[in-house]
């Protein structure tokens, strides 16, 4: 692609994994940190085809080495608005992708990359990359004009760059929040997931972005204004089959059509019966617990175990690749903060668990009610000591499990046995058995009889 950069650009190395076997550096990811941003700026804040790094390059990081990283490009252009940032920032998952021995996962503050031993081998930097980013920008979008790239791995700037990038991630979401699904006619969908998740359709309304977080409604109707053939594509809205669930006859069709036939029904705001389905890139997943029969949430940063004794990587391996998975469900940080999130299912009063960083960032939009009963890894580590949380602070789901289990007991002292034996001896004559003698004895050895009705009667 150029002659600068050492490695091969494309599209066949979309779908690359570096193994940690054949990885010279991780970046970011779950054990260090990171952010990506995009601006849409005036021309005269970029210098079109700049490309910076910030603290040491891939040449002077020790093989093994595990780096912060903050990635930042900023583009103008006369057509250009600000709400093309989110859809044009989830492009540098894909074109980072291209880059042959260079890997990059997730979105926004969760982003992970690794750069592989061969690739480092070969020459292959971050400036290289942020080279390939300029082309790779301009050559898909010809509504960008000028394009900078900043890589940043010294600490202190990565620290800075990330507060910068949530500060802007917070404010496109608080832009969103203010929107409803009932105010608008038309909503977006989104297929760039479906290069590894093949039937998985985001369906992006007002009240819920896609799942990696980086496409909010007000994205979707910008980018179908300058790349009208392009991945995210209009969905007219049809009939509100269900308007607590969240079931539009729209998305249905368009979900059918675009998943091969695959889905067939979508509820945007239930983790139940028809839940949107989940590809491999959302923040963080909504779970089921059955025993509590309330919902739990955990983020891609969280490192422990939920109450089920899993973390999150081993259950976003169960519920990921575009299916839809029953009780689960991903989502997207900002669908926390939404006026409709989850509200088919009882929404904040529903939610039990959640890792205590979570719920500090999104402390705003727990219902103040809420926020004391809601368990963190401190509170519980398993099933048995979220029960107990739950009774000791009297959250509502406990009034539904104190009624279920005064069922199961009544439903025990229904079916108590009449009679408990060790030993029954009965004759078994007039019983026909396939291939017994006309008499033989039944034994029965702790035998526990249950009946309808005991009748005695004096002989
Ligand atoms: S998670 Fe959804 S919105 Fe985000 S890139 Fe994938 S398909 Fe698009």
């Amino acid at each position: 692609m150029d002659e600068e950069i050492p490695v091969d650009v494309g599209l066949i190395y979309e779908g690359e994994r570096i193994r940690k076997s054949s990885m010279y550096v991780d970046l970011a990811g779950p054990k260090s940190k990171g952010a990506e941003l995009l601006r849409v700026v005036p021309p005269e804040e970029v210098e079109d085809g700049k490309v910076e790094v910030i603290g040491p390059d891939v040449d002077q990081m020790e093989e093994g080495g595990r780096y912060p990283l903050g990635i930042y490009i900023k583009v103008a252009g006369e057509k250009l608005e600000e709400d093309l940032e989110g859809v044009f920032e989830r492009k540098l998952h894909y074109f980072c992708n291209y880059v042959q021995g260079f890997m990059h996962l997730n979105s926004r503050d969760i982003i992970w990359c690794r750069i592989s031993k061969d690739a480092a081998k070969k020459g292959l930097k971050l400036y290289h990359i942020g080279k390939a980013l300029v082309k790779l920008y301009k050559t898909e979008f010809d509504v960008i004009e000028k394009i900078q790239v900043t890589f940043y791995t010294d600490e202190k700037a990565v620290d800075e760059h990330i507060a910068r990038a949530r500060k802007v991630y917070e404010k496109r979401d608080a832009r969103a929040a203010a929107l409803k699904d009932e105010d608008v006619d038309v909503f977006y969908s989104c297929l760039l997931c479906q290069s590894f998740a093949p039937t998985h359709v985001c369906a992006i309304t007002p009240s819920r972005s896609g799942g990696c977080g980086a496409v909010t409604w007000f994205e979707g109707r910008a980018a179908v204004k300058v790349d009208p053939s392009g991945p995210i594509q209009e969905i007219p809205k049809g009939e509100v089959i269900d308007p607590v669930k969240g079931e539009f006859s729209g998305i249905n069709e368009y979900v059918r059509e675009k998943s091969n036939g695959s889905i067939e029904r979508v509820y945007l705001h239930s983790i139940f019966d028809y839940p949107h389905t989940s590809c491999g890139c959302f923040e963080a997943i909504a779970f089921y617990i059955p025993e509590v029969d309330g919902i739990g949430i955990v983020h891609r940063d969280f490192h422990g175990v939920t109450p089920f004794g899993i973390p999150f990587s081993t259950m976003a391996g169960q519920v990921g690749g575009g299916v839809q998975s029953q009780g689960f469900l991903g989502i997207s940080i900002a669908y926390l903060r939404s006026p409709k999130f989850l509200q088919a299912d009882g929404g904040w009063q529903r939610i039990v668990w959640m890792p205590s960083q979570l719920k500090e960032r999104v402390r705003d939009a727990i219902p103040q009610e809420m926020y004391d009963k809601i368990a963190t890894e401190s509170d519980a580590q398993d099933l048995e000591s979220l029960k107990e949380w739950l009774k000791q602070k009297g959250h509502p789901v406990v009034e539904r499990l104190a009624e279920e289990e005064k069922a199961e007991e009544e439903a025990e002292e229904e079916s108590q046995p009449v009679a408990t034996v060790p030993e029954l001896t009965l004759p078994a004559q007039g019983v026909p058995v396939a291939g017994a003698p006309a008499e033989f004895t039944i034994i029965f050895k702790n035998a526990k009889i249950y009946a309808e009705k005991v009748i005695i009667r004096r002989k």
